[in-house]
C-alpha cells in the first residue's frame, strides 16, 4: 500500500551536482516510503532554485558549514551524501553525529581507513549506514542472480564485465573532480570499475580470493596526470570462477557483463546503465531475449533504504560492501604496481 506524505521518510540531499539532480531528485516521486525534504549545497543560489522548484522551505536548506545543525530538523530522516568521493567519510560521519541514517554514494570512500571509520561512526550513533549500489535493485540484475542461482547456465566457470566512458573534465564539471586524486582517490577504477568488481561479487555469489591487474595510461595526456585511465583486473573465486574485468576513462561509452557457465551464456548490455538493459542468454541451440520489465533503479533503492529505517532491518548494501570493494580496489591497485597477485 501507498504510503501518504507524512508517512514516508524524509532525505536530505548533500551536494547538489549532476547525479543528484538529474537522477535521484526527480525520482522521489516514484518512491513509496521516501521524500526529499532538505537540501545541503555549497552554491546558496543553486540550492535555493531548487528548494522552490521541489516545494521546500528555505528552512530546508543548508550550507556544508551548518549542516551539523540538521541534528535540529526532525522532518530529516536520511542524509544521502552525492559528493566527490573524497568527501564521502567525512559527511557520513558528520550526519551520524547529527543523529541522521545515511546513504552515501558509491565508492564508500577513498580509502579503506575512511570506510571503517565511517561504519563504527553509524554504529556508535546506532543509524543505518547503506551504499548506493544501484545495481542490486535494478531488475536486469536481479533477474540474472536469480536465473544464476536456479543453475540455468550450468555450473558458472567465467565472468567477463567492461566498463567504460570518455572523461571530459575541459566539457563537464562533473568530471573536473574525477581526474583530481585527492578528490577522486583514484580514476576509473574508482569510479566505472567499481560495477565490473561488484558485479562479478554479485553475479557469482563469491568473495575473490586473489585479484591481478595491469594498467594503462598515456601520462602525456593531462587527464590522467594524477588518475589512472585503462585498468585490467582479474578476481579469482572460491569456486574456481575467475572474473576478467576492463575499466577506462577513454573508451567509447561501454557498460556491459557476461557470464559463462558449462550449459549458457548470460549477457548483460548495458548491465549498469540508468536504463534500456538488456538480457540475451544464448546456449548450443541458439539465443533468447528474456522479456524482463525494465524498473525505477533509483526509486527501489531510495525505498529500501527507508524501510530498513521503518522496520530496522540491516541494508541489502550495507557499510561493510562498500569497504569490501574498497578493499579490493586497493589490492587491485597494489597488483598493478607490483605487477603480482595479491591475496585478499
Ligand atoms: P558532480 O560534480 O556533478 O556533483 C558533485 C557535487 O559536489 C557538486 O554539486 C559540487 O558542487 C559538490 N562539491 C562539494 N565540494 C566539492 C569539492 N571540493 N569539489 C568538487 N565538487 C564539490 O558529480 P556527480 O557525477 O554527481 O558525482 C557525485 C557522487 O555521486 C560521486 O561519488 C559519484 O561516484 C557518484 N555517482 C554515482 C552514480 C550512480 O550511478 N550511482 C552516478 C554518478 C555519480
Amino acid at each position: 500500500m501507498r504510503s501518504t506524505e507524512s508517512d514516508k521518510l524524509g532525505f536530505a540531499i548533500v551536494g547538489l551536482g549532476k547525479f543528484a539532480t538529474e537522477q535521484i531528485m526527480p525520482n522521489f516521486k516514484a518512491c513509496q516510503h521516501a521524500r526529499l525534504a532538505a537540501l545541503v549545497s555549497g552554491s546558496p543560489d543553486k540550492a535555493r532554485k531548487l528548494a522552490a522548484q521541489y516545494d521546500l522551505p528555505e528552512t530546508s536548506v543548508y550550507s556544508y558549514d551548518n549542516f551539523d545543525s540538521i541534528k535540529d530538523n526532525p522532518d530529516v530522516d536520511i542524509v544521502y551524501i552525492i559528493l566527490p568521493n573524497s568527501l564521502h567519510a567525512e559527511f557520513t560521519i558528520r550526519a551520524a553525529e547529527a543523529g541522521k541514517h545515511v546513504l552515501c554514494e558509491k565508492p564508500m570512500a577513498t580509502s579503506v581507513e575512511d570506510c571503517e571509520k565511517m561504519i563504527a561512526a553509524c554504529q556508535q550513533a546506532d543509524r543505518k549506514l547503506m551504499i548506493a549500489y544501484r545495481a542490486h535493485f535494478e531488475p536486469f540484475n536481479l533477474d540474472a542472480i536469480e536465473r544464476i542461482r536456479k543453475g540455468e547456465l550450468g555450473t558458472i566457470k567465467a565472468i567477463t564485465s567492461d566498463h567504460g566512458r570518455p572523461v571530459k573534465p575541459t566539457e563537464d564539471e562533473a568530471d573536473v573532480w574525477r581526474v583530481v586524486k585527492k578528490l577522486a582517490g583514484g580514476g576509473s577504477l574508482m569510479d566505472i570499475g567499481i560495477y565490473a568488481l561488484n558485479a562479478a561479487r554479485y553475479l557469482s555469489g563469491e568473495e575473490p580470493v586473489e585479484v591481478t591487474a595491469q594498467e594503462f595510461s598515456d601520462k602525456s595526456d593531462p587527464r590522467f596526470a594524477e588518475v589512472e585511465d585503462n585498468i585490467h583486473f582479474t578476481l579469482r573465486f572460491p569456486s574456481g570462477v575467475l572474473a576478467s574485468c576492463t575499466s577506462s576513462y577513454s573508451y567509447s561509452e561501454v557498460k556491459r557483463g557476461r557470464v559463462f557457465g558449462d550449459k549458457a551464456w548470460l549477457d548483460l548490455d548495458p548491465l549498469s546503465d540508468y536504463k534500456k538493459h538488456t538480457m540475451k542468454i544464448g546456449d548450443d541451440e541458439g539465443k533468447q531475449e528474456p522479456e524482463i520489465e525494465e524498473g525505477n533503479q533509483f526509486a527501489a533503492e531510495l525505498d529500501h533504504m527507508a524501510e530498513c529505517v521503518l522496520h530496522n532491518k540491516t541494508p541489502k548494501t550495507p557499510g561493510e560492501e562498500g569497504l569490501k570493494d574498497v578493499r579490493y580496489i586497493m589490492a587491485i591497485y597494489e597488483a598493478a604496481k607490483t605487477g603480482k597477485a595479491v591475496k585478499v
